[in-house]
């Protein structure tokens, strides 16, 4: 049907992240000194690719954050000004190897993060990097700042074998994908997918179960992919969010997949959940 991968972009684990190591500041000085050493090269506001699409590395000039250990060598970055734009990023996710794409994912975010977060959201004092850069600490009040996770969910709707997808306004011509939306604070995974489609389509659902997930480090969200049988096919599409939202059959997202010519919509790219859910409805 494709032969394309069924888990999602930017998922695995990446670098061995050797966490125990990350409260240890003598031992990653040693290691950023150690001739194994290596610092991820940037080049405007986002990791730098090898023509092969590989991330790029260099010499530990500067090894702010700790990325952890690919094999023997220890992986460090400097804390970059990350592209605002994330659009920016998309033609290099076309190019990114999926095994170096997790690691993308963490450095990105990561370095986003510290740009953002020099100063305590307690105290209002400028923070101190410590454990290794994934952490900050204010010295005025101790507290202890993480870097954030940004829940959303990703949801495919299914009534009579078709799936509903919708079309953002900014999405390149003939794109159709699926509905998402942050989850909100108080809300579980089921009641945002729930709130999500009832908002954005006006549909009911039920028997709403988790699929699969995937960080999205633009900038920092973690995606999770849920399915979802509608009550009805009636939709009330909310046109602040959506430009159009429809129903597709199985032939329809088949045809997309596969790139047919007369395909009735563009899939999302390989590095979206959304097509990974696809892939693995279609499979199912
Ligand atoms: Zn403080």
């Amino acid at each position: 049907m494709t032969d394309l991968p069924l888990d999602p972009f930017f998922s695995g684990p990446g670098l061995d992240r050797a966490d125990a190591l990350r409260a240890d500041e003598a031992a990653l000085r040693g290691l950023a000194q150690s001739s194994d050493a290596r610092q991820l090269r940037w080049s405007d506001g986002l990791p730098l690719l090898t023509p092969g699409g590989r991330l790029d590395w260099g010499e530990a000039s500067d090894p702010q954050l700790f990325l952890g250990f690919s094999g023997e060598s220890p992986r460090f970055s400097a804390i970059e000004a990350v592209s605002a734009d994330a659009r920016s990023a998309f033609p290099l996710m076309a190019l990114l190897n999926a095994d170096d794409a997790p690691l993308f994912a963490a450095a990105l975010s990561l370095a986003r993060w510290h740009g953002r977060h020099g100063f305590c959201a307690t105290c209002g004092h400028s923070t101190d990097i410590v454990r290794g850069g994934w952490s900050r600490r204010c010295p005025a009040c101790t507290a202890e700042h993480f870097p954030r996770v940004h829940p959303v969910v990703i949801m495919l709707a299914e009534h009579d074998s078709r799936l509903l997808l919708g079309r953002q306004p900014h999405y390149p011509p003939g794109r159709y994908s699926a509905l998402a939306g942050f989850v909100e604070v108080g809300e579980n995974l089921e009641a945002a997918v729930a709130r999500e489609l009832y908002e954005e389509a006006g549909i009911r659902v039920r028997n709403i179960r988790y699929v699969a997930s995937q960080p999205w480090p633009f900038p920092s969200s973690l995606m999770f992919g849920c399915h979802a049988e509608a009550e009805s096919d009636t939709l009330t599409v909310d046109t602040a969010e959506l430009e159009n939202a429809r129903w597709f059959t199985r032939e329809e997202v088949a045809a997309a997949l596969t790139g047919t010519a007369d395909a009735s919509f563009q899939p999302p790219p390989r590095s979206a959940i959304a097509r990974t859910l696809l892939e693995r409805w279609l499979a199912s």
